[in-house]
């Protein structure tokens, strides 16, 4: 499942294929995603020049000459896939139509973009660009992790009183947005943080310190995908899924890699979903 660093790949190598070009043809293959597609959606997009591509949480927003805003979610199995670049960044020739091949965009300047999702847990939308912080899944987003609204202040306040554990109080998209499960993980490993420990009864200097490292780790997660995308002509010419170690994520077992710690990774099962970290140096 995609998490922010790899929606942020997407987007980066998204960018030379889509900003500044227009949709001369959109192809929309079927009624709905994990939700029905906005009507005329197809209409809508073509002739539209893509003006800018940026990024909300794990949201990728294609900001439009038309005064809308496409809204891509990749959900659980998303891919996009750039063929036929004419500027020589990408030489993978339009590939053969695959089944899945939901929305399909062709640009002025040659570039085809596909958007596969075999489970449709994926979703577009069309929103009104002035109105795109008040689309029901954007509203509802807390702080950007690597903006300026999230800082030590924000998390301490938002920690205070929680009776939570502080792996649900980082998932709480209300919170921070876009962190998911593996990097949940791996910034708790980094901080020292038992992952089971309640988030309000967290002194407020180790909040503080999770604040860099949940930038740290994203950002080492991003950088590994910008690498991704150099290997790109190698490649598939599909976006956004790229090799990345982790430090606590699906390592159950194995030995813990801080530096003085004899202890080993361990599973457990937070809100139905996995958690790795180290019972001997998370406190
Ligand atoms: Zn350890």
């Amino acid at each position: 499942m995609p998490e922010l660093p790899e929606v942020e790949t997407v987007k980066r190598g998204l960018a030379p294929a889509m900003e500044g070009a227009v949709i001369v043809k959109a192809a929309v293959n079927r009624p709905d995603l994990r939700w029905p597609f906005p009507p005329a959606m197809a209409q809508r997009l073509t002739g539209a020049r893509v003006n800018a591509l940026r990024r909300r949480s794990k949201y990728i927003l294609a900001d439009l000459d038309t005064d809308e805003t496409l809204l891509i979610h990749l959900g659980m199995s998303g891919r996009m896939t750039v063929s036929g670049d004419p500027l020589g960044r990408f030489v993978h020739e339009h590939p053969q139509a695959e089944k899945h091949d939901h929305v399909v965009l062709d640009m002025d300047n040659g570039a085809r973009i596909t958007f596969n999702d075999p489970r449709r847990f994926g979703a577009m939308d069309l929103l009104e660009t002035a109105a795109a912080d008040s689309h029901k899944l954007l509203s509802v987003l807390g702080p950007e992790p690597l903006g300026n609204d999230f800082h030590e202040g924000h998390l301490i306040a938002a920690f205070k009183g929680r009776n939570t554990p502080v792996k649900s109080a980082l998932l709480d998209q209300g919170i921070i947005a876009g962190l998911g499960n593996i990097y949940v993980c791996e910034a708790l490993f980094r901080a020292g943080i038992s992952p089971r420990r309640k988030a309000g009864q967290i002194a407020a200097h180790r909040v503080a310190a999770l604040v860099p490292i949940i930038r740290q780790v994203l950002q080492d997660a991003i950088r590994a995908g910008g690498s991704s995308l150099k290997d790109f002509r190698q490649a598939s010419g599909e976006l956004g899924y790229f090799q990345h170690s982790f430090d606590a994520y699906g390592r159950e077992g194995e030995p813990c890699r801080r530096e003085g710690c004899a202890g080993s990774i361990a599973r457990i099962t937070q809100s139905g979903r996995s958690t790795f970290y180290c019972v001997k140096c998370q406190r």
